[in-house]
């Protein structure tokens, strides 16, 4: 019914002004016209400012917990929405950060619930592909030290702790999504993200890579909240964009874990910033914050084997790229040292 008659086929970002999002849609307009949805909760129009200016990408502005009309919006005419539908929707849609898990409790929730379920609507009314980033946290605290999670693991999870909001929305999302795939006929995919860092992370928003960052810039003592021995893994969001884009693309699962093999302790990341950045200061320890958790680390052979795909910036190369974003930016983000 909707085939692609344009030489770029159309492709929806939900969440496309937030963090990885707005990396996604850099990437994704190389190739296809983009329409990136954003109610900039959490996301800021800064992160898309050069794509405004391409004539392939259109923002929409809209809360995705209420139903979209594509066919109502005037400038995506140019993409022959009536004709061409729509060939792929993202639905990175979610608020992420641990603060918000206290702040925004609710729109995270119905996000996952209501925003994911108008989404996928567009994907049974559109025949697109769907893609929806869920999160490692849905499989909850580590039972052993070192815990590695395969896709078949169930998870360990407090249904009404403090991150329940996000941990319990993303695994109701998984569901809705499968469901969709199996009872409705969309072709889905779940991408289970572990932790992401890179320019654009938000500060003060309670994520250890920019909260460490903002410390060594501004000559302030880095703070390590729980153990600074646990070990964890982060993946550059270039090598993320490429695994979801390769994720969208193939046909032959739904389930697939994205995340760095790359393991460090905190300590050591700590220490990595300290030296990258020049700073002088010294790494303390405190008690660990309520919404914090300790984290599994990802398994992905599947992602290896059949999408072909592992990370593959090494951590103190993205951490410089991450530090020079914030040192660029030091003046709009209110980096001094006072
Ligand atoms: P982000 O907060 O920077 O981006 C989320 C975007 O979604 C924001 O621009 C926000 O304004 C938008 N949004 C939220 N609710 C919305 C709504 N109701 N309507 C319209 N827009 C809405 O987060 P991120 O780090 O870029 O994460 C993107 C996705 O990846 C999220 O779904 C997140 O849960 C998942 N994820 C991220 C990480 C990570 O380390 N960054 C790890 C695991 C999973």
């Amino acid at each position: 019914m909707y085939k692609q008659l344009l030489e770029r086929k159309n492709v929806l970002v939900a969440g496309g002004a937030g963090f990885i999002g707005s990396h996604l849609c850099d990437e994704l307009i190389k190739s296809a016209n983009v329409i990136c949805v954003d109610n900039f909760i959490t996301g800021s129009e800064e992160n898309i400012d050069l794509l405004l200016q391409n004539p392939n990408f259109k923002f929409i502005r809209h809360d995705l917990t209420l139903p979209l009309d594509l066919e109502k919006f005037s400038e995506l005419e140019i993409f022959k929405m009536r004709f061409q539908g729509i060939q792929e929707i993202y639905n990175l849609a979610c608020p992420t950060s641990p603060k918000h898990y206290k702040n925004l409790p609710i729109e995270t929730l119905l996000t996952n619930a209501e925003a994911t379920r108008n989404l996928l609507d567009l994907a049974v009314k559109y025949q697109a592909k769907f893609l929806h980033a869920s999160s490692s946290a849905i499989y909850g605290a580590p039972t052993s030290e070192r815990q590695t999670f395969a896709e078949d693991y169930w998870g360990y999870l407090d249904p009404v702790g403090p991150r329940s909001c996000y941990n319990e929305g993303k695994r109701f999302a998984e569901s809705l999504v499968v469901n969709y795939g199996e009872h409705k006929g969309v072709s889905v995919r779940l991408a289970r993200i572990f932790n992401t860092y890179g320019p654009r992370m938000k500060l003060n928003d309670g994520r250890m890579i920019p909260d460490f960052i903002a410390s060594a810039i501004t000559a302030k003592t880095l703070t390590i909240y729980g153990s600074a021995e646990e070990r964890a893994t982060y993946c550059y969001v270039s090598d993320m964009v490429d695994g979801l884009i390769k994720l969208q693309e193939q046909d032959s699962g739904v389930i697939f874990n994205l995340g760095s093999l790359e393991q460090e302790t905190i300590k050591e990341i700590a220490q990595i910033v300290i030296n990258l950045t020049g700073a002088k200061v010294a790494i303390e320890t405190a008690e660990s914050l309520p919404y914090l958790s300790t984290q599994g680390l990802p398994d992905i052979t599947r992602a290896k084997e059949i999408l072909g795909w592992f990370p593959l910036v090494p951590l103190e190369v993205g951490l410089k790229k991450t530090i020079d974003y914030f040192l660029a930016h030091k003046g709009a983000l209110g980096l001094s040292k006072d």
